[in-house]
Formats: C-alpha cells, structure tokens, sequence
C-alpha cells in the first residue's frame, strides 16, 4: 500500500569498507554514533548508570555537500556498524498523488521507527521537503511541517527512543531554519582530491583489474572534478567497453587496463 511504498524499511548491507577517502569523515561519524552509543553500555564508578549527558547523540544530523559524493553510502554504513534498523523515505514519491497522504506517512514512518529501533531515518534531499521558499516540487504544507516537528519534537524529547534522523542535501541554505536547528550535528561531504578518488577507483575496480600493475594515480589523474558517483560510472563504462572489444580467445584471467578508461574519457 501507500505507506509501504514510502517507508521502507531496508536490509542494509553496505559497510565502511565500501566508502572509500573519507576516512576522517568516516571517524567524525563513529564519535558521534557509534562511541557515545558504546559508552553509555559502559558501568562507570560512579554507579547509578546516568551519564546521557556526557555521552549523547545528536538525535539530528545533515549530511551536506554536492551529489553522488557518498552520503547515502554513509548513513547506511553507521546504521550498519551501530546495529541500527535503516529507514529511508522516498522524496520522489511524495508527489501531488499522495499529497493528502503526508499526514499519515509522516505518522507511519515515526511509529515503525520506533516500533524497530534503534532506527535511523534518513531523509534524502531534506530540502525538497522542508524548503525554507515553500514553493518546491516535493514540499509539504505549513501544517504538513508543524505535524512533522510535532512528531520530531516528541521523540527528541524521550530519552527512551533510540531513533536518529539523517539528513542528506546538496542545498543546506534551502532547509526551513526550524529543521535545520533540529540537525544540530553537520557534516560536510566535499567532492574527492586526487587521493581520495585513487581510493574509491581501489575499491570499485580492485575486482576486475591487475592490481599489482594498474595506474591507479593516473586514472586518478584523469578524472579530475569527478564525484564517487561519476567514477562509478565510468567504471562501468569502461567495463562496456572492454566487454564489446574483447576477443573470443580473451575468456580467462579478464582485466580491465588504463586504455579502456581512456577510450571512454576520450568519447
Ligand atoms: P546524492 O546526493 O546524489 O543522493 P550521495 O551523496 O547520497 O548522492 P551516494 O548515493 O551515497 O551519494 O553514492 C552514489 C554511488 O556512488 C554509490 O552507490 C557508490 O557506488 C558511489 N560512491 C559515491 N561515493 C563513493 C565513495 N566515497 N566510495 C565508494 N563509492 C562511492
């Protein structure tokens, strides 16, 4: 039905080894989550077992920086490594169709949360929801908002939920303030350096190339200005490429070499 297409609870298997160069981002997230999280199972000297407030979780966080740079990727990966349930909703499908819907998804998706936690939500293109212009594609009304705040709020102020909300946008400055003061913890995820892409090229193509002999700071080199997203792309590309050239005799022992990337960068 309408609430399952828009909450979707997911079997979530993507982990810190998938990701690659963003190691300190990588490690700003576990002192955020994952050790907060670890500490508070700790029994301190002290005794009667409440230290929240020294090890709390942001129960907001934002994700910010350009498209395809891995911010899904990382929201997955820490829900994975906190043995937290992983909640998404589909931005896309909330379209004039289901627009008399909201209520009843926003409601839905606060109580399956908590039904499963601990639980991340994760918001995709939190601005095209909650916009600070109102006059977005994917918008929700005024009252739409206040019901989600009111939702937001409630479980905020319970330190029984284990319920953390993650937004994703490559647009902060078009967040309504009201949502963004409820995303206290924010971090920025920029487009890769040269190091960086060299290691995301490590872990997409480690399987289909000669490892000991690739160049993997030349095609580093090449793809300047790239996001993860656009080098898997490429990727697949050149894998293209390599399949429709190849002969019949080259059936064992396959690999990808720096000339298919390059015939592809080249089209
Ligand atoms: P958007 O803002 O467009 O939703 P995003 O920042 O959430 O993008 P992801 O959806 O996480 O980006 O990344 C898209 C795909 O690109 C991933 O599934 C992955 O294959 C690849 N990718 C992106 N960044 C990385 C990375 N740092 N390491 C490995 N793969 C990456």
């Amino acid at each position: 039905d309408i609430l399952s297409n828009l909450v979707i609870p997911e079997k979530n298997f993507t982990t810190f080894d998938d990701i690659g160069g963003l190691d300190n981002i990588i490690q700003d997230l576990k002192d955020t989550i994952f050790f907060p999280l670890e500490a508070s199972k700790l029994s301190f000297i002290g005794g009667n077992g409440h230290h929240s407030d020294i090890f709390s979780v942001p129960k907001g966080i934002l994700l910010y920086g350009p498209p395809g740079t891995g911010k899904t990727m990382l929201a997955r990966a820490i829900a994975h490594h906190c043995d937290y349930n992983f909640l998404t909703i589909d931005n896309s499908k909330l379209d004039s169709k289901w627009y008399g819907e909201t209520e009843k998804m926003v409601s839905a998706m606060f109580s399956v949360a908590k039904k499963i936690q601990p639980t991340i939500i994760f918001i995709d293109e939190i601005d095209a929801m909650v916009s600070n212009r109102g006059e977005m594609e994917h918008e929700v009304s005024q009252s739409k908002k206040s019901l989600l705040l009111q939702f937001w709020d409630g479980f905020e102020n319970s330190n029984n939920d284990r319920i953390i909300i993650m937004g994703a946008t490559n647009r902060p400055n078009s967040i309504d303030p009201a949502f963004l003061r409820r995303l206290p913890k924010r971090i920025k995820v920029d487009l890769p350096d040269l190091n960086q892409r060299k290691h995301i090229l490590q872990i997409i193509l480690k399987p289909y190339v000669d490892n000991n002999n690739f160049n993997y700071d030349k095609l580093a080199n090449l793809t300047k200005g790239y996001s993860g997203s656009d080098l898997k792309e490429l990727c697949k590309n050149a894998s293209m490429y390599f399949l429709r050239n190849k002969t019949k005799n080259d059936n064992k022992e396959l690999t990808l070499g720096l000339k298919d990337f390059e015939k592809v960068l080249q089209q």
